[in-house]
């Protein structure tokens, strides 16, 4: 096959080609290098990062457009970060967070906004008790979440190659031969493929895929999402005791959840907001400037401030518009998408083995789940060469973040919530009514 010649005659043959340099084929990569594997990461765009992606300019001195926040329980992307060198700080919510519902400000502190209806009560404690309150500890990295990838970029050198999307992947023969965009070919005896499962689509298997997951890959969309950073000369929204965190309920408003996202020094005050799903795909057909202005009115009427209207610098990201992404921040799982062709996600085809945060069991979506699903396929490949004995390792908790303990109330933890609330009086009424009819034909004394 004239491909495999071409691959043997330009030295291009390797243990491993990773498709994808987002953290999860990086963290591969990594784990792999470490145990004197020959890996070769592949990735389609211009720089490596995937969706987590630090803008660099003289305005915002850095800001992460895509994936930021970590916290506790994500032990793996912490450990990972640790070892890089990279610093984590507290995203600040020292004062009181904003609710904006039907047109009116409710400042509250704590958690989650007070509810003064009893019934609503039962409900809104039964879902805060089933999260955790681990919002206390959310975190954003010193510098950016790029940088995860851009230092495994460094450690790995020229065994990440950029501008190399890949279009075939024939693993017909012995070994695995690997096409690119510009034609480059590459002899692997293993496949890592870690991109968003939709985006399989574009490359060409031979032999094709097996029918399961060829039909799981069109099965999964990603969502939609632009982040939007408004800054501004001063911290406004703290002279009135407000931390920039606003939660906005309304069809109208643009943005639904803000939070500061200002330099830990304080410096470079702004504030991060999402623009979500179907929102996304209808303001991302207004100009920027349009969009601003929009933001802007908003936090202005929701902060109750006239200094939200004047910012002086706007970054924003429309992740709809990546073609190697697809969309963000994940793929969703329609309903019955899971049950049906769930079992199929992690499972390797051939040598071919499949990472990406989609395929995490923990966390998936997120860089945690990214660094799991890519150590996990990595570990996989490593087994089978006999380099490790275990295919599953325990991951320590982050002695630097660690998870919180929950605490509430005797109430808190035992008020039933509105379905269990009918089900104590229809059950109630039930046994009131069984005792009242064997009470009236005397079968009760
Ligand atoms: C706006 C936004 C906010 C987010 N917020 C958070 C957050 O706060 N916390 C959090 O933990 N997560 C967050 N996420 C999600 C997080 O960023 C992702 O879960 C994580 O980065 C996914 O990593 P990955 O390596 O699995 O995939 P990706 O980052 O998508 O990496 C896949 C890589 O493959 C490349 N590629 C695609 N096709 C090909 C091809 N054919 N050939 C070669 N290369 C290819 C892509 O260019 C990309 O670099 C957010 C994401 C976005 C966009």
């Amino acid at each position: 096959m004239a491909s495999r010649e071409k691959a043997s005659v330009s030295g291009h043959m390797f243990d491993v080609v990773v498709i994808g340099g987002g953290i999860s084929g990086l963290s591969a990569a990594k784990l792999l290098a470490e145990h004197e594997v020959n890996v070769l990461v592949l990735e389609a765009r211009d720089r490596v990062g995937g969706r987590t992606y630090t803008v660099r300019n003289k305005h915002v001195d850095y800001v992460d457009v895509g994936g930021a926040y970590v916290g506790p329980t994500q032990n793996r992307i912490l450990r990972l970060s640790k070892e890089l060198g990279l610093k984590t700080y507290k995203v600040n919510v020292n004062e009181r967070v904003v609710q904006y519902v039907k047109g009116k400000t409710y400042p509250f502190r704590g958690a989650f906004p007070p509810v003064w209806n009893p019934i609503a009560y039962l409900d809104y404690n039964n879902l805060w008790r089933t999260m955790d309150n681990m919002g206390k500890e959310e975190r954003k990295f010193v510098g950016g979440s790029g940088q995860v990838s851009e230092k495994i970029m460094s450690l790995l050198g020229d065994r990440v190659k950029l501008t190399r999307p890949v279009t075939c992947v024939d693993q017909s023969g012995d070994n695995i031969i690997v096409q690119t965009l510009n034609h480059e070919v590459y002899e692997c005896k293993y496949v890592i493929t870690a991109i968003p499962p939709t985006l399989t689509a574009k490359i060409h298997f031979t032999p094709e895929l097996p029918p399961e997951r060829n039909q799981l890959v069109q099965r999964l969309p990603m969502g939609a999402i632009i982040k939007c950073m408004m800054y501004y000369k001063e911290a406004f929204w703290k002279k009135k005791d407000y931390c920039g965190c606003m939660i906005i309920q309304d069809e109208e408003a643009p943005i639904s959840i803000t939070l500061d996202d200002s330099k830990p020094d304080g410096s470079l005050p702004a504030i991060m907001g999402f623009i979500l799903a179907r929102k996304a795909v209808q303001l991302a057909k207004l100009h920027k400037d349009e969009r601003k202005r929009k933001i802007c009115e908003l936090y202005s009427k929701v902060l109750g401030s006239e200094e939200a209207l004047q910012p002086v610098h706007y970054e924003e990201k429309n992740w709809c518009e990546e073609q190697y992404s697809g969309g963000c921040y994940t793929a969703y799982f329609p309903p019955g998408i899971m049950t049906q062709y769930g079992r199929v996600i992690r499972e390797p085809v051939g040598r071919i083995y499949f990472a990406g945060t989609e395929t995490a069991t923990h966390w998936s979506g997120y860089m945690e789940g990214a660094v799991e699903a890519g150590e996990r396929a990595a570990r996989s490949i490593l087994y089978v060469m006999g380099k490790v004995a275990n295919l599953d390792v325990e991951e320590p908790e982050s002695e630097d973040v660690p998870a919180t303990e929950i605490m509430c109330t005797f109430w808190e933890r035992n008020l039933p919530s509105v379905p269990g609330l009918l089900k104590i009086i229809g059950f109630s009424t039930s046994v009131t009514a069984l005792c009242f009819v064997a009470y009236k034909f005397r079968l009760l004394k």
